[in-house]
């Protein structure tokens, strides 16, 4: 999978993403990650990236024609099959809007998308070529949004100065789903969000620190049973810590009168 950041700090999101798992996956060539700076596409008199806003308003925005420039020269290149990326449109034209796997999907990072989560990731995981677009200051201006993105995805409820932080965090969920990237793909099939549920406690060696005991039934060599206790823990886990995506999962009637007894035992 190849990862295309457009930014004005590309050194900010290359040192963040060049480390441990991510760092290694990109050196075994199970990904690319290119960070273009906005910056280079700057070939107005002065190269700014940014100007004021026509109204007034506090800040400034970032231009259409730089952030066009360097989406293009990424779109190019994929067209042209430069990063593997398999059936792309022809040398050097802009690939449809339309055609699903021709135009790559272009996210940009936004206070006002959809707010990213697991399901978001695993979907975006399926695509060969990504383009993340970062805004700073006050935003970019609305036409160049309206030509090229297909994709708002906001990280949070928050607002950031910059969309390179929430680009390092889809670049690194996303990424972790590539098969190979991590060293047990397994490792990511039982975690948090799974079929709406947080993962289930875990623990290591020593069997007792400062006092508190190994749950038995991990010791056991029972799998059976683990499985089970685990699936209860991550109930119990879900039902205490995330009251809204217990809402969306799904209990068998055993485990629901499980978790009633649960709670009753525990008040
Ligand atoms: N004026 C914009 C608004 O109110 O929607 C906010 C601009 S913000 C200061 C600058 C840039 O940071 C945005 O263009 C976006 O790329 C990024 N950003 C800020 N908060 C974000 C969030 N929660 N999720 C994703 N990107 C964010």
């Amino acid at each position: 999978m190849n990862f295309h950041i457009l930014t004005l700090f590309p050194d900010m999101v290359m040192d963040g993403l060049n480390t441990s798992i991510i760092g290694r996956a990109v050196n075994a060539g199970l990904l690319s990650i290119e960070a273009v700076n906005i910056r280079d596409y700057a070939f107005n008199k002065h190269q700014s990236v940014d100007d004021y806003p026509y109204g007034g308003g506090a800040g400034m925005l970032m231009q259409a024609e730089p952030v066009y420039l360097a989406y293009k020269a990424v779109a190019d290149k994929i067209a042209s099959g430069q990063y593997g990326a398999g059936d792309h449109a022809a040398e050097g034209e802009l690939p449809e809007k339309s055609a699903p796997g021709k135009r790559p999907r272009v996210v940009y990072l936004s206070p006002q998308g959809d707010v990213f989560d697991q399901k978001m990731a695993e979907e975006l995981a399926q695509e060969e070529d990504l383009i993340l677009l970062c805004g700073h200051y006050e935003g970019i201006d609305e036409r160049v949004l309206e030509e090229i993105v297909t994709d708002y995805v906001s990280i949070g409820d928050y607002v950031l100065t910059g969309g390179e932080l929430p680009a390092m965090v889809m670049v690194d969920a996303i990424s972790r789903l590539v098969p190979g990237v991590l060293h047990n793909d397994v490792s990511a099939e039982f975690e948090s969000f799974q079929d709406n549920l947080l993962e289930y406690p875990q623990y290591s060696r020593p069997e007792e620190w400062h006092g508190k005991k190994v749950p038995p039934v991990l010791l056991s060599g029972h799998h059976a049973n683990i499985e089970k206790w685990r699936r209860e823990q991550s109930i119990l886990r879900t039902y205490e810590r995330r009251p809204d995506l217990f809402e969306k999962c799904e209990l068998t009637e055993k485990e629901r009168k499980w978790l009633e007894e649960e709670l009753r035992a525990l008040n």
